[in-house]
């Protein structure tokens, strides 16, 4: 497929992104000029979107760190065979839990895309959603007796889980009813 018939003379036009910032983009036919301008509008830039995604992996970062030392500081209690077994528990789901919102989590939140809500204002929901889950992981790290990590071994993940989806069930429904 030769692409000289698509791309004009390489000339760039300006675009304003939803943030406000502007950007240039290679000129094409004027149909694909209009339908990418009207795209931009809808998104932010990629500054904006790189900045949005650093602020959420600090905020696992940061929370990786403070799991890792809320269980070194949880002295557990009960029996010693208990604690034992309490404490591998421990140490395997904090290995194994998912900071990040899972996709198919997620995929409620991001249906409001399609709407006329602001991109700004999902990434922000997102945000909010992360901080909500990575509560929810500090409030299982917080769990002290030995007892209650074998009795809920298998529900570690939907107390992580239900929380994250209670927290995006309330931002769909503020963002779709502003
Ligand atoms: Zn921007």
């Amino acid at each position: 497929m030769s692409s000289k018939a698509i791309f004009g003379n390489g000339s760039e036009i300006q675009v304003t992104y939803a943030c406000g910032h502007q950007g240039s983009i290679k000129s094409q036919r004027d149909s694909i000029n209009e339908m990418r301008t009207r795209a931009a509008s809808r998104t932010l830039c990629e500054v904006c979107i790189i900045a949005h995604r650093a602020k959420r992996d600090c905020m696992i970062s940061n929370s990786v760190q403070r799991t890792k030392e809320a269980a070194a500081a949880t002295k557990l209690t009960g029996t010693r065979k208990q604690i034992e077994w309490a404490e591998r528990i421990r140490e395997k789901w904090l290995f194994i839990v998912k900071r990040e919102i899972p996709t198919h989590l997620l995929s409620n939140l991001e249906k409001a895309r399609i709407g006329a809500v602001s991109p700004e204002a999902i990434e922000q929901a997102i945000t909010t959603v992360l901080a909500a889950r990575l509560a929810a992981i500090d409030g299982v790290v917080a769990h002290c007796k030995a007892a209650w990590w074998i009795d809920f071994r298998s529900y570690l993940e939907a107390m992580v889980n239900q929380p994250t989806d209670a927290a995006i069930k309330s931002e769909c429904s503020v963002l779709l009813n502003r």
